[in-house]
């Protein structure tokens, strides 16, 4: 079953007790790339799939991105699936054309205190998923927010998605508790990235339930059909298999919880 991006948005925005996951490749690659985590996705109940076009890399020779082909990529698969999708703006230029396609429009970490193109964005009829800055603090977050809401877009999912401490043993620090100081301080849905704090497959997992057990509205998970071969973060992102199995306890866990998780209803009527 597939949500129509209205009921996605519904349910997100003006549900209690629901539980959002968005999963899918770091990055845009190919056609095929997109369209095989799309079916596994749906297959799955996922209502949104992730896939960045532009990819904001600290070094300018990685991969930067497949850049404007990735919109067809994504059209294409929206079509064929009729999966959501969300995928980064970088820059203000290209916000126009990225919207033709995504349901939901990212602000990576990088961006999250470029206040001109937050004030952008909350001008759009579009949902906008902020990511917290690695560098800022809960309170700097919840102000980029601001620069969103304050321009009449009040559509606006959270996600802390680690920081940069003195400890390096993972690739960044999440911070778990941001999220019950988050979702007493703002209105807005707050998820949490277990992938860029974990750096590594096997660490995406326990970050995962942490972060629902911590009050998490959602998680965004980073999956690729063959992570060895990805051209971005190939050693974060999980495989299906990988995923399923996290999916699973997510399940589990979900009524102690007292929440559900959107697209994996049991049919009221059998
Ligand atoms: C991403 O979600 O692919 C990404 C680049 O994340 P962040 O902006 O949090 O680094
Ligand atoms: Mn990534």
């Amino acid at each position: 079953m597939t949500y129509s991006t209205g009921k996605l948005i519904e349910e997100i925005f003006h549900s209690r007790n629901r539980f959002l996951v968005i999963a899918g490749p770091c990055a845009v690659e190919s056609l095929d790339q997109m369209l095989s985590a799309a079916e596994e996705m749906v297959a799955m109940g996922i209502p949104v799939l992730r896939g960045e076009i532009f990819k904001p890399r600290t070094n300018p020779d990685s991969f930067q991105g497949v850049g404007d082909e990735g919109l067809e990529i994504l059209r294409e698969v929206k079509k064929k699936t009729g999966i959501s999708v969300v995928t980064e703006v970088m820059d203000a230029d290209d916000l126009e054309n990225v919207m033709e396609v995504a349901d939901i429009i990212q602000v990576g970490s990088r961006n999250s205190q470029n206040f001109s193109l937050l004030k952008k964005v909350g001008r759009i009829d579009k949902p906008v998923l902020l990511k917290r800055g690695f560098g800022n603090t809960v309170e700097e977050f919840i102000q980029s927010s601001r620069y969103i809401s304050n321009q009449g877009n009040e559509r606006v999912i959270l996600v802390e998605r680690g920081i940069r401490t003195f400890e390096n043993s993972l690739r960044f620090t999440l911070d778990v508790g941001s999220v019950p100081i988050l979702k007493e301080q703002v209105k807005h849905p707050v998820l949490v990235d277990p992938s860029h704090p974990a750096g590594e497959s096997r660490f995406v997992e326990p970050l995962a339930l942490a972060a629902a057990a911590a009050g998490a509205d959602g998680l965004m998970i980073e999956v690729h059909p063959s992570p060895d071969q990805a051209k971005s973060d190939s050693k974060q992102q999980l495989t299906y298999g990988q995923f399923e199995h996290l999916m699973q306890k997510l399940r589990l866990m979900m009524p102690v919880l007292d929440k559900t998780i959107i697209g994996q209803e049991i049919p009221e009527s059998v």
